[in-house]
């Protein structure tokens, strides 16, 4: 049923069939995203955190726009950078069954067209630091799916020198790379944040006479958590709220560094995360620490409770973006490809894309309303909730002990905690949202049905089984 096959050929191929439409604007920004890993929606100063401050964050956001209900389209790390990549559910790429890890033969299909391809193909310089984790095999790497460069790791910072029983599986110990070739094993985790600020600083700098990409993906705060000496201990929320702290840093030396290079003004930065937070006391090879926030949604990484899948979101474009701008209505890290193309003017590919243009709610545009009539909460290959306007309805919950077969609905704009379930007082909602889930069902299938969907396309499989 899979087709087990890569072309290395079909991207350039895809990409020089685009046809390059007018940009909308005479200049096209520069674009920088920065991702961070299991930052939960809690664990930004402007977004209610304690016991530690984000003053670069909070004054982007204040010069920007942020976003209340902004989403990643899965709770863990590969599928949401997937589709951070492509503008699809995972499930359309064949991306949603977990995370890949170090024995995978799997990754992002090469045939897929990723946001670097297409903004290469209209003329940006493309760069990457930091994780990638959409493959390690060379055919799946970042510089094999639309970046010049790259300088990061292949996949977790946690798999790391580790033994995968079910696998009888050791993984080397964490390859740093730059371009293809490992230049450091185990890299010192404590430097992980600052070096690859550095890398960013000095790609701005290089790059600043023409429009750049840049996709600066931290590791942290994905455990284990390092901060660097200069940023240990000095924070109230301990060894989490130093890393953050830290990355906070990150954000201000960029923004430095585009104001020093002078393009700041007609630079659209992005700043979000990849899943929502690991909760409450972990260990670490120095002790336990206390880890992430949701702030006020349910949940955690993992789980599409809304803390799961709700990340904090700030964007920052003084050409284009008033300041103080909040957003508060839906939009996802799909968005961010099918926007794009509208502000470069590149085409989309010929395929279906789930993600919409929201360049209307970034600009605080009067009226503007979500362009989704449904977002999809899909746990791995499972179907779990969906959201419509301000109701979420949740099919399936892994984590009850009694198996419910009656759903629950929530309305997020009074109720974004889920803690009042009101199915029994909307029948009709509860009926139009399971219509809706059909839908989804039959597109990008549904495990917890037994549903193959008619409109995935497959991921790229490494090795033998994929050469003929
Ligand atoms: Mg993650």
């Amino acid at each position: 049923m899979r087709k087990r096959h890569i072309s290395r050929h079909m991207p350039v191929a895809l990409i020089l069939s685009l046809v390059l439409c007018a940009p909308v604007f005479a200049k096209p920004p520069n674009v920088v995203i920065i991702f961070t890993d299991d930052q939960g929606y809690g664990d930004v100063g402007c977004y209610g955190a304690e016991g530690y401050a984000t003053p670069n964050l909070d004054k982007m956001a204040a010069e920007g726009a942020r976003f209340t209900d902004f989403y990643v389209p899965a709770p863990v790390c590969t599928p949401s950078r997937g589709a951070l990549m492509t503008g699809c559910y995972p499930m359309r790429i064949g991306l949603g069954y977990r995370v890949l890890f170090p024995y995978s033969k799997e990754g992002l299909n090469p045939d897929e067209v990723t946001l670097a391809e297409l903004l290469k193909g209209a003329g940006y310089t493309t760069g990457m630091i930091g994780k990638w984790h959409l493959g390690h095999h060379k055919p799946f790497l970042p510089t094999r799916q639309g970046f010049d460069t790259f300088f990061g790791t292949p996949y977790s910072n946690d798999m790391n020198g580790y033994y995968y029983k079910s696998q009888n599986f050791l993984s080397p110990p964490l390859p740093l790379l730059r371009g293809e070739e490992i230049v450091e094993s185990d890299p010192d985790q404590s430097l992980l944040t600052r070096r690859y600020t550095e890398e960013a600083v000095k790609y701005i700098r290089a790059h600043k006479d023409k429009p750049f990409f840049l996709y600066l993906a931290h590791n942290m705060p994905h455990m284990p958590i390092y901060p660097s000496d200069a940023f240990a201990g000095t924070t109230e929320h301990g060894r989490y709220g130093d890393v953050i702290s830290e990355i906070d840093w990150s954000v201000g030396a960029i923004m430095k560094a585009l104001e020093e290079a002078g393009v700041a003004d007609n630079t659209l930065v992005i700043f979000t995360s990849d899943n929502g937070p690991v909760t409450g006391q972990r260990k670490s090879p120095d002790g336990p620490y206390q880890s992430g926030s949701a702030g006020p949604l349910r949940g955690r990484k993992n789980q599409t409770w809304e803390g799961g899948m709700g990340v904090p979101a700030i964007m920052r474009w003084p050409a284009k973006i008033p300041a103080g701008t909040v957003v508060k209505e839906l939009a996802t890290t799909m968005d961010i490809l099918p926007t794009l193309a509208g502000i470069v003017g590149f085409s989309l590919p010929d395929v279906t894309i789930d993600g919409k243009n929201i360049l209307p709610l970034m600009t605080g545009e009067a009226g503007a309303v979500s362009p989704h009539e449904v977002f999809y909460y899909y746990r791995d290959n499972r179907l779990q909730a969906l959201r419509s306007g301000p109701w979420k309805l949740h099919l399936f919950r892994p984590e009850w002990k009694e198996k419910t077969e009656t759903p629950l609905l929530f309305n997020l704009l009074k109720d974004r905690g889920e803690t009042n379930d009101v199915a029994a007082e909307h029948p009709d909602v509860v009926r139009r949202l399971q219509g809706l889930a059909e839908t989804a069902r039959h597109e990008l299938g549904d495990a917890v049905t037994g549903q193959v969907g008619s409109g995935v396309r497959p991921w790229g499989v490494f090795g033998p089984e994929a050469a003929g």
